[in-house]
């Protein structure tokens, strides 16, 4: 007998790592064992609910157990289920009368189809109708959304309040929060973004570029290059402190005039002649040189 088999008959295992102990059973639902059913909700806030925070009045309903038959749907009370037929008194066969007290062929109880046995169901729930679940019940409840919500998050359980309203039993919420998508903002968990398109022609005079913000319209003066750039305090704000806020990140994005009419081509055909860009002008000469030192 080798030691594995020594061990085997203790009742033992070699492997005493991490395969010897079992791992603790997840509930299918993923929650915690607490008393309740679960009510699983998507709240959709928008852009600036979830910023600033608010309060959501959320209701619904849920089917309850009938509390009349447990929930089997059955007319309480004491049934016959099952006893010997009484129409064949249990053999299941017929002797066919042919008058005149002679017997006929032998043939199946129609009664028990044969069995020798009366089988019956009890009648259904008066109270269900059989369907064994009670009416539905509603449930209210204000949901306290904080200012820098994020997209995703889950309300924790001491945000949820249970209206006086409601059917009282026991209930778990699990809410989780959808951040509405918003026309001009886009936001990536925490960071708050704007795109601000902007023509070309436009940049070239430069001045301002009126980006808008979660509190409104912001004139800021035109970067000198057309890159991203943050604007301090204007993004999404702290979990809980809607005053706190984190930069807003802005990316302008060249707009270039796709079809002139001719008077437009003219325009910019003048404007070009008019431009003296040193760059443009020093890189034609130098191009000249090359080609005629060739
Ligand atoms: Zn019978
Ligand atoms: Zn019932």
């Amino acid at each position: 007998m080798d030691v594995k088999q020594a061990f085997a008959e203790l009742g033992l295992s070699l492997h005493t790592n991490h395969a010897g102990r079992a791992a603790p059973v997840a509930d299918p639902a993923g929650n915690a064992r607490t008393r309740g059913t679960l009510v699983e909700r998507t709240l959709q806030v928008s852009l600036f609910e979830a910023a600033f925070g608010c309060v959501k009045r959320v209701t619904g309903t849920e089917r309850a157990t009938c509390m009349r038959c447990a929930g089997s749907g059955e007319h309480a009370g004491t049934w016959t289920l099952g006893c010997k037929c009484l129409q064949c008194f249990g053999r299941g066969l017929h002797a066919e009368q042919c008058g005149a007290g002679s017997v006929g062929k032998v043939v199946r109880c129609e009664a028990c189809t044969g069995s020798g046995l009366f089988q019956a169901a009890p009648p259904p729930c008066p109270a269900c109708k059989g369907k064994g679940q009670a009416e539905h019940r509603a449930w209210v409840v204000d949901v306290q959304i904080h200012a820098g919500t994020l997209d995703g998050s889950e309300v924790a359980s001491h945000d949820i309040r249970v209206c006086a309203a409601s059917h009282q039993s026991a209930r778990n919420f699990r809410i989780k929060v959808q951040v509405q998508k918003h026309p001009l903002f886009k936001l990536d968990q925490d960071r708050l973004s704007v795109i601000v398109p902007i023509s070309v022609l436009r940049w070239s005079l430069g001045a301002e570029l009126e980006v808008p913000t979660l509190d409104g319209r912001l004139r800021v003066p035109l970067p000198a290059r057309p890159a991203a750039f943050w604007i301090r305090d204007q993004g999404w704000p702290q979990f809980g402190k809607p005053d706190q806020r984190k930069p807003l990140f802005v990316v302008p994005k060249m707009v270039y005039p796709e079809k002139l009419d001719a008077e437009g081509q003219r325009l910019l055909q003048a404007l070009d002649a008019r431009c003296k860009l040193p760059e443009v002008e020093g890189w034609n000469r130098c191009v000249q040189a090359w080609v005629g030192s060739a």
